[in-house]
């Protein structure tokens, strides 16, 4: 009863757009001209995107703070966003670090921490990072090798996973507590995979953690999975950027999985192999938003949504799903002009047999 009554004055504060329960993460990788197109946004373009928050009033606020606000139900500025970058890569320091700092703004930088250690070509180096650390720089974990988290290896029993994943994670936040001094235990998923085994773990392990599929956090977003907005590639350019970092969070009370449109069986995970077509359920606050949503999967464009009840909403994927991964982005307008609601789910497919087949 109280989370609805908090959800319906989120909702009263959006339309008024006073203040907010939310905000949005904004996810870099390289900042440059010579790296992976599909990781990187130019020098340029990412100018572009500072000047557009600066210029429409957003706060740019800690993620700690935002992280802290939403988990107490507290309200935050109506234009919150969080910056981030994961694998802090040298363009960090070099290109976006003094646009970052000329505005004394804050930002997260997740690291994986064997190529810093190992002193690699292309990555910031631990002087680099206390600099950052210093000026407004959070750091945080990526894990010390950048692992697929959700893949068990050949012959590795559960119990070894845990054992192997608890390592990776731990000698991470050691070396960032040691070089710089910080240990906030949030965590990015390395090519933002996760399952319910990573989130258990990182649950018991007291961490938070990010994901990198779209969408607005909010007080009731899933802590063990967030969203963030990823850029490059396709993904940055103006319009594109202006829409995401507008965008509120979808105002759900409850979000289910299903495997098939039989909707027999609930299915509490993200995994699924090759050809399935699996069932998102959205349960929303208000009637009058379900209806105005849009749901799309990735390299399929519009798939099937149906309102069940007035305020249950149920997507479907068109075609069966191939293997790699595969959002479901779902979006609706909001009284806000150029605001939309924004929820997405990723699905990690693999091939029939449930082996991973997919690469980066
Ligand atoms: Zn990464």
């Amino acid at each position: 009863m109280i989370r609805s009554l908090w959800m319906l004055f989120t909702v009263a504060l959006f339309s008024l757009g006073l203040s907010a329960q939310a905000a949005v993460v904004l996810q870099y990788h390289h900042v440059s001209e010579d790296t992976p197109p599909s990781t990187s946004v130019t020098p340029a373009l990412f100018a572009e995107h500072m000047q557009y928050l600066e210029d429409n009033d957003f706060e740019v606020l800690p993620m700690m703070d935002v992280l802290e606000a939403l988990k107490k139900g507290e309200s935050l500025p109506s234009r919150t966003a969080v910056i981030t970058f994961d694998d802090a890569y040298d363009s960090v320091y070099t290109e976006a670090f003094p646009l970052l700092k000329k505005r004394d703004w804050p930002f997260t930088v997740f690291v994986n921490t064997n190529p810093i250690d190992a002193g690699r070509r292309g990555f910031v180096t631990w002087e680099q990072m206390r600099d950052m650390a210093e000026h407004g720089g959070t750091i945080a974990n990526h894990t010390a090798d950048h692992t697929f988290m959700p893949r068990l290896r050949d012959g590795e029993s559960r119990a070894q996973w845990r054992e192997r994943i608890t390592d990776e994670l731990m000698v991470a936040e050691k070396r960032i507590e040691e070089e710089t001094g910080q240990s906030v235990k949030v965590l990015a998923y390395p090519y933002g995979e996760y399952d319910n085994h990573v989130k258990d773990l990182l649950g018991d392990l007291g961490f938070i953690g990010f994901a990198q599929n779209s969408g607005a956090i909010a007080s009731h977003s899933d802590f063990l999975a967030l969203p963030r907005y990823p850029f490059g590639g396709v993904f940055g350019a103006m319009d594109d950027f202006r829409t995401k970092a507008n965008s509120l969070a979808m105002p759900v009370t409850d979000v289910r999985r299903y495997q098939d449109e039989t909707r027999r069986k609930a299915f509490d995970d993200v995994v699924v192999p090759a050809g399935s077509r699996p069932v998102l359920v959205l349960e929303l606050e208000d009637a009058s938003i379900a209806g105005r949503i849009n749901c799309f999967a990735s390299r399929q464009g519009a798939i099937k949504t149906e309102v069940v009840d007035g305020t249950t909403l149920v997507a479907i994927a068109n075609e069966p799903l191939s293997p790699g991964r595969v959002q479901y982005n779902c979006t609706a307008g909001s009284s806000e002009r150029g605001r939309f609601y924004w929820q997405s789910q990723q699905w990690l497919v693999t091939d029939k047999d449930g082996n991973w087949v997919h690469q980066n």
